[in-house]
């Protein structure tokens, strides 16, 4: 076994966009420091953050039903879809500052694709027009264009009108800044940007095992899976640990010992998408449409009917069909979900399986589906939508959050920074925080674990994201919760949906947001073996009650 002598700054467990952005703004930050980041497989990029184990959806709440819940009054709530739509805007800034400076190609991982939503029956036609309404009277949306005319929408998405009764009452919105986002190409530009600038990426090592050392940084017991006969061992000590492992997060966060991680649990949920890249399909639409969820079923379901462009080819993506699995990652081991389990989280997993046999029955269902079946849930937004043009993928893995709540353990849509008391480690659990919100979330994490600095860094991350200047307390002063765009709240037209809240995409998150920005807590206490010029510990209250 090995060990690297002297303690790296900042070690990233995991070559996704996560780690990516936040590795990226440590290097503009303190560009003395020694970065490594460490990832299991042969190539970054590989699990959530390929381009096709997501959707690629800049999401900036243009066309997502999900973050303008109706309220009991029938009023619209918009204020998640503004937040979310500030965060992606810091996500834009920090990619145009990135290519500005060289640091990323001149787009390529980006495309423009107009973000339409289209809804079907009398009943969804009223609230999309009420939501419209609310939308553009925020200047961030007043762009946006609606319409119950068929002949509009049938110019707008052609193949989603085609062949559709023409007496069923439909609608859309339209809003023309859309953007498709290939995460996983943006991700390797950013990685061999990272490496030129002198940071180290392992790969095919696996980190099984993080450790508190006496001095107070942390030691990694790696593993090199390229060397198959005989795993070699290895370790690495870092002074600052940033989890960003998505599915592999919950265990390294466990294996840690932080009490902050005691009663989380993790609740996987895969995914499937149908794919064509028929020039004759591809050819005819060029929009992400996104429709409204089936009563019942988990935010996350939500169906669209997309374009993609990946590597520069376009094709239709529609899905997400969900699916079960008992990994946490996709390229995982069935045993992912045994190994979580520990005494403390085993009464949350409990009462979540009992209290969630709605959401169990829906999986069941989903796995069951025939192919047939799904080609009518296609058919409900492409009515001429034929078998032999979709092939059927396996999308990333999500895992969701459970933890300590009402009735033993509650079950979390959202994503949850977890923060060790001192700041020194970090990780990201929940059903992928969403990479359009990366900029945002990982802003998050620099406030919460680098409380003494963050100031100092302020004025180098308000160059590189100018909106952060804006007015304090909005999302782009990165002190508002970030919220997974993926996910959202309970069926929007369902009464009292806003009321029920949002389905707490962020929700610990804010909390802890909100205890930091109302008392600052303690002075930082420096633990032995930390240069002051390194990473340093944050406060106390930064740290979301486990
Ligand atoms: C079906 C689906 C659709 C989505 N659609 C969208 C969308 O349209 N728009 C959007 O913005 N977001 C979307 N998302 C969310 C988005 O994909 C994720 O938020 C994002 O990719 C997560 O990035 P990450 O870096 O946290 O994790 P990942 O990309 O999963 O990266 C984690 C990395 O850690 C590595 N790793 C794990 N364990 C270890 C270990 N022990 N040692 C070393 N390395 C390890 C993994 O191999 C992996 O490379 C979607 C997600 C899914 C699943």
């Amino acid at each position: 076994m090995s060990s690297s002598a002297e303690p790296v700054d900042v070690v990233l467990v995991g070559g996704g966009i996560m780690s990516a952005t936040l590795a990226t703004l440590l290097s503009e930050l303190e560009p003395t420091w020694r970065i490594e980041v460490v990832e299991r497989l042969d190539a970054v990029a590989a699990e959530s953050t390929d381009a096709w184990n997501n959707a690629g959806t800049g999401h900036a709440a243009l066309c997502e039903l999900n973050y303008t819940p109706e309220r009991a009054d029938g009023s619209i709530d918009i204020a998640k879809a503004v937040t979310i739509n500030e965060q992606f805007a810091l996500s834009l800034e920090l990619w145009d500052h990135l290519r500005a400076a060289g640091r990323l190609p001149d787009d390529g991982f980006r495309s423009p694709v107009p973000h339409l939503t289209f809804v079907r029956g009398e009943r969804d036609v009223d609230y999309l027009r009420r939501r419209h309404a609310a939308l553009t009277a925020h200047p961030r949306f007043a762009h946006l264009r609606f319409t119950d005319d068929p002949g509009t929408i049938a110019e707008w998405a052609p193949l989603v009108m085609e062949q559709r009764h023409p007496d069923e009452p439909v609608a859309a919105t339209r809003a023309d800044d859309g953007l498709d986002v290939d995460f996983g190409a943006l991700t390797r530009h950013l990685v061999a940007d990272l490496q030129a600038r002198g940071a180290t990426v392992r790969l095919q090592h696996e980190v099984r095992r993080i450790r508190r050392r006496r001095d107070g940084t942390w030691r990694l017991h790696l593993v090199d899976r390229a060397w198959n006969a005989s795993p070699r061992r290895t370790t690495l000590d870092a002074r600052f640990v940033f989890i960003g492992a998505g599915g592999g997060a919950l265990r390294l966060l466990q294996s840690s010992g932080i009490d902050e991680i005691k009663g989380y649990g993790g609740f996987p949920i895969s995914g499937q998408f149908l794919r064509t890249t028929d020039p004759a399909l591809v050819g005819r639409h060029r929009a992400k449409v996104y429709g409204k969820a089936a009563v019942g079923s988990p935010p996350m379901s939500v169906p669209h009917l997309d374009t993609r462009v990946v590597g520069g080819t376009p094709a239709l993506l529609f899905g997400p069909y969900a699916g079960w699995s008992m990994k946490f990652l996709k390229h995982g081991t069935w045993m992912d979900l045994v190994r979580t389990i520990r005494p403390s989280n085993l009464v949350p997993l409990v009462a979540v399986a009992l209290h969630n046999l709605d959401l169990l029955k829906y999986l069941v269902t989903e796995v069951l589906a025939t192919r047939e079946a799904r080609m009518r849930t296609l058919r409900g937004f492409m009515p001429s939508a034929r078998e032999r043009s979709w092939e059927m993928i396996t999308a990333g893995q999500r895992v969701q959050v459970i933890k300590r709540g009402r009735g033993g353990g509650v079950l979390e849509f959202g994503t949850e920074l977890v923060t060790a008391a001192d700041g020194s480690i970090a990780g990201l659990l929940g059903a992928s925080p969403g990479a359009s919100t990366a900029a945002s979330a990982m802003l998050d994490l620099l406030r919460r674990c680098f409380p003494d600095r963050y100031a100092g860094w302020r004025p180098e991350l308000e160059r590189m994201m100018p909106s952060l200047a804006g007015p304090a307390g909005t999302a782009a002063d990165a002190d508002a919760p970030h919220a997974d765009p993926d996910l959202g709240t309970r069926d929007p037209a369902e009464p009292g949906a806003a009321d029920a809240g949002p389905a707490d995409a962020g929700s610990a998150h804010a909390d802890a947001a909100d205890a930091d920005a109302a008392d600052p807590g303690p002075a930082a206490t420096r633990p032995a073996g930390r240069r002051p010029s390194r990473p340093s510990p944050p406060r106390r209250r930064d740290t979301p009650v486990a």
